[in-house]
């Protein structure tokens, strides 16, 4: 059976995590690998929607996710989680709690990520609208120890994928047993 890992998007709303996962999926879909994607908003979409974005509430959502993660790693999946994480000490239970995991910081600057606003949603945090929005009036912390960081504004979306696929692949095939 293959080995499993979760592969941990973190960053910024808007930083590329998304689109990202989901061409990492297809590159290794295409290889062969089994694979599922965990985001972020289709979770809250559909199974969180009662938390909102306290500290207390963001913990309870990541706690699901990294519970859902593991389960699947722990089956020999690919698991592409893409969620903000933007506590340190979330990125650190999902380390602890999931066992083989691969931490991906998706780096861009907030700036940037307002200029995309592919969601519209930093037009609405910056009028106020939504409160304890990440970058505009709630903390993003650094990630300390990310595995790779891919900085989504000085490398196009296909760069930032192939190069992690490779560190996957890589990954996986030291875990092989010999
Ligand atoms: P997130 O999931 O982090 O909220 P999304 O993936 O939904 O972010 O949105 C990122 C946006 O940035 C998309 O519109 C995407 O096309 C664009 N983008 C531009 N360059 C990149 C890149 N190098 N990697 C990922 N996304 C990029």
């Amino acid at each position: 059976m293959q080995n499993g890992v979760t592969v941990w998007f973190t960053g910024l709303s808007g930083a590329g995590k998304t689109t990202l996962s989901k061409l990492v999926e297809e590159k290794l879909r295409q290889s062969g690998a089994r694979v599922e994607l965990l985001d972020g908003d289709i979770l809250r979409r559909n199974f969180t929607l009662d938390l909102g974005f306290s500290r207390a509430d963001r913990m309870k959502n990541i706690a699901l996710a990294a519970y859902i993660a593991k389960l699947l790693t722990q089956n020999g999946v690919i698991v592409l989680a893409s969620f903000i994480t933007p506590y340190q000490e979330m990125r650190n239970y999902c380390r602890g709690e999931i066992g083989p995991l691969i931490e991906v910081y998706v780096k861009c600057p907030l700036t940037e990520c307002m200029r995309r606003d592919v969601k519209g949603l930093y037009a609405k945090a910056l009028r106020g609208e939504i409160v304890g929005f990440t970058g505009v009036s709630d903390p993003f912390e650094e990630p300390v120890n990310p595995d790779i960081v891919v900085e989504t504004d000085k490398q196009d979306a296909d760069q930032c994928a192939l190069r992690i696929v490779s560190f996957v692949q890589k990954y996986i095939q030291e875990r092989e047993p010999q």
